[in-house]
């Protein structure tokens, strides 16, 4: 297969990825905040993610995926500046941090489920790492790049001079042009925290004993502590959002490499914004679109998937209805397509790579290769149409390449079923409602009711089968 070769933030250049290990990949990508839902412009960030972890598969690697759930320390401003956002949420809520965390943990991961995204590996919690974090602050204290301020501690961003480097920013520059809202504490704007103790910051909810005071950390100190935990001190790629580059992973960096003295990162990947008319789409300004009420606007979750990759994930992508509506459209072509291969493919087997004609042969080649230019979706996927429009590609074979090809767009396309002719269309309709309860059911945990909604659809000789894209099911009069 072609060498994959991937865009680094780290220098700005389409680079040949080479692994650490070989045949093996460690993984970070920055995970959500969980003080309210995930809106879709973070889960274009989440599909991107998902899109490289299936096509460092696709070329032979085995991924470890750590994401981190930040359920403390992160603020409404990324530079230590406003509100605890978890905190302020769960004020507004009336609940606890903790139920405010479980809740949108769950909402995160039903989200992303239903994306076709795959689970990471490994899921960790910030609130379960604390001590991983002290034992790097301590580190750090140690080798003289902290100081004590107004009760916090802090990073010195002057003791280490490559910071801003991931940025391309010196810090003098960035001295020159800091509109960082001034804190007194601090010797220079860019230094940040990595303990809060005595601050503005009282009303923190959960507070843990430190050397440096009872307290809790700061956000950037989560990320470096937990994926060195899980992927240890030099691991190959980083991810997140565009908005990352300049403060988040700036300060990752700077106190991941002051404390290990080591390249702590090889490749960075930075997705670009989904925006939307009106400018930026925030989570903390709460007017925001989420996968639901796509769903409520009569939208499939994958229809949102289709829609991201028809973009590439270094561009910005413009939202609207319009766009939405013509994936939907697309997603649904393709559907029938396959549906019409496979009554035409009958039983035939489906060849393996190595047996199909050249023509398919190409269009698999041609898809491989856009992938490894740097995750090409647009062009992976246009290579899916051209496939399914080749007339001189047999069936079967169609059906064989599209659904490999599926395994990285992962539009579902092998679970589509076709209703046969003759099928009462209104018993479909009381199918669907019905299993339409059952997940409503299971969000709720109303497992009994859940049960027994399937227990009664296979009296009627109707099957479920729950798959990471939603439930399908299957009847003795469908195919
Ligand atoms: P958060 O939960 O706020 O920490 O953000 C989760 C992820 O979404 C981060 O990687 C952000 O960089 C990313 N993100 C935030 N807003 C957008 C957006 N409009 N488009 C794409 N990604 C975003
Ligand atoms: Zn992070």
């Amino acid at each position: 297969m072609t060498a994959l070769k991937l865009f680094n933030s780290m220098g700005r250049s389409l680079q040949e990825f080479k692994p650490l290990r070989e045949g093996q990949v460690g993984f970070y990508g920055c995970g959500p905040t969980v003080y309210n839902y995930a809106h879709i412009g973070n889960l274009r960030t989440y599909v991107f993610e998902d899109l490289l972890v299936r096509t460092l598969r696709r070329f032979g690697y085995q991924v470890t995926h750590v994401m981190n759930v930040t359920d403390v320390g992160h603020l409404t401003g990324d530079d230590d500046t406003g509100e605890d956002k978890m905190v302020r949420s769960a004020e507004e809520r009336g609940q606890s941090v903790l139920q405010i965390a479980n809740f949108y943990t769950e909402a995160f991961f039903n989200d992303t489920d239903r994306l076709g995204i795959e689970r990471p590996t490994v899921v960790c919690r910030a609130t379960e790492h604390i001590q991983e974090m002290i034992d790097l602050v301590k580190r750090l204290e140690k080798k003289g790049f902290t100081y004590l301020a107004g009760g916090n501690l802090y990073f010195d961003v002057g003791k280490f001079p490559a910071y801003g480097k991931l940025a391309n920013q010196k810090l003098e520059d960035l001295k020159a042009g800091a509109r960082i809202e001034v804190d007194e504490n601090k010797r220079t704007p860019q230094d940040f925290v990595l303990w809060f103790t005595k601050s503005k910051f009282e009303n923190q909810a959960l507070t843990w004993d430190s050397p440096w005071g009872r307290g809790y950390p700061g956000w950037h100190v989560e990320c470096s502590a937990m994926s060195m935990k899980y992927l240890g001190e030099s691991f190959d790629i980083h991810a997140g959002g565009i908005d990352h580059i300049p403060v988040h992973h700036t300060n990752e960096i700077a106190q991941s490499e002051a404390a290990t003295g080591a390249t702590w990162v090889r490749y960075w990947l930075h997705a670009e914004f989904l925006v939307m008319d009106k400018g930026k789409m925030s989570k903390s300004k709460g007017d925001f679109i989420t996968l639901d009420s796509l769903v409520d606007a009569g939208f499939h979750p994958l229809d949102y998937r289709y829609f991201c990759l028809g973009g590439h994930y270094r561009t910005q992508l413009s939202f609207s209805m319009e766009g939405m509506a013509q994936a939907r459209s697309s997603r649904k072509a393709l559907r029938e397509k396959i549906l019409d291969l496979r009554a035409a493919a009958k039983d035939k087997p489906l060849p393996a790579r190595e047996n199909l004609g050249s023509a398919a042969k190409d269009r698999l080649g041609n898809f491989d290769a856009a992938l490894a230019e740097d995750l090409s979706a647009p062009r992976a996927l246009a290579e899916l149409w051209q496939l399914l429009k080749d007339p001189s590609i047999p069936p079967e074979e169609m059906l064989a390449v599209a659904f490999d090809m599926d395994t990285v767009l992962r539009l579902g396309l092998a679970e589509v079923r076709r209703i046969e002719p003759g099928f009462d269309p209104e018993k479909v309709a009381r199918i669907e409602a019905l299993v339409s309860a059952r997940a409503e059911a299971k969000k709720l945990k109303d497992w009994a009711k859940a049960d027994s909604i399937r227990n009664q659809l296979k009296d009627e000789g109707v099957l479920l089968e729950d798959g990471p894209t939603g439930t399908i099911w299957k009847s003795a009069t469908t195919a």
